[in-house]
């Protein structure tokens, strides 16, 4: 079996424009994960939102609106209807690894019962430290649900193969990683919210609780292991999504 990447949209986080960077007063832009067929197994990176985030009445989509935000998303976006589409078991799932620990990266574990956890340990560290996880919005009822974790310090190779590889790239939260997949798809820098589309690489805009010299030392190493054909993969970046998405989300 060969390896094969797909990226899967599981709705859209709503937020004035200046808060992701963009001159738009309001904007709307997916939230992407995607999914790693290997032969030793299926590895998710990120899982997009929690099914309950489909209710308006929802308590973390409460707060998001008192703070001019929201998110939407609609039940055949979230992660278990897109595996199905794909004819994989969500129960079969091998690994999640989390980029972190945000809302709209870690909300679809819950329907990944079987999974092994595989994050930073300093991001899980400061999921569970109250200080750290309010000042970086580290919502701890999407993510402490009991699953095996394994805890990783820099980089690491998921299958021990050199396919599929973590990166660690911090500042956007303090133990943000990105991933680097090798597949029949092309070699594909995942990079997560290290940054949130192709305009911020140059511009360098950051989201102001994070820390702006982590980010651009991450940046910087994340540009460093392109190859010529390398394609980086941001974290919410429409352009990537529309007509033509940067990946497939099912095997047509
Ligand atoms: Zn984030």
């Amino acid at each position: 079996m060969t390896i094969r990447l797909f990226g899967c949209v599981c709705g859209q986080f709503h937020s004035p424009g200046a808060g992701l960077g963009m001159a738009a007063e309001r904007v709307s832009v997916p939230i992407p994960f995607y999914v790693v067929e290997h032969p030793d197994g299926v590895a998710l990176f990120d899982t997009g939102l929690h099914a309950d985030i489909a209710n308006a009445d929802d308590p973390y989509r409460q707060r998001l609106r008192t703070q001019g935000m929201d998110s939407t998303v609609d039940e055949g976006e979230l992660a278990a209807a897109h595996l199905e589409r794909l004819d994989i078991d969500p129960a079969k799932v091998r690994f999640v690894v989390l980029s972190h620990l945000h809302f709209d990266h870690a909300g679809g574990l819950h329907q990944l019962p079987n999974a092994t956890v595989v994050v930073q340990s300093r991001e899980w560290a400061a999921g569970f430290d109250d200080d750290m996880a309010a000042r970086y919005f580290l919502p701890k009822r999407f993510y402490d649900l009991g699953h095996p974790v394994k805890l990783v310090d820099g980089e690491h190779d998921l299958f021990g193969d050199g396919a599929v590889t973590l990166h660690p790239s911090f500042g956007h939260t303090p133990g943000h990683q990105s991933m680097r997949v090798r597949s029949e798809m092309g070699d594909h820098i995942l990079v997560g919210d290290a940054c949130y589309t192709c305009e911020a690489l140059e511009t360098r805009t950051f989201p102001a609780y994070s820390d702006h010299a982590a980010l651009n030392r991450s940046l910087d190493s994340l540009l460093d292991l392109r190859g010529e054909d390398t394609v980086m993969v941001f974290g919410h970046d429409p352009g990537q999504w529309g007509e033509r998405p940067v990946l497939p989300s099912t095997r047509g």
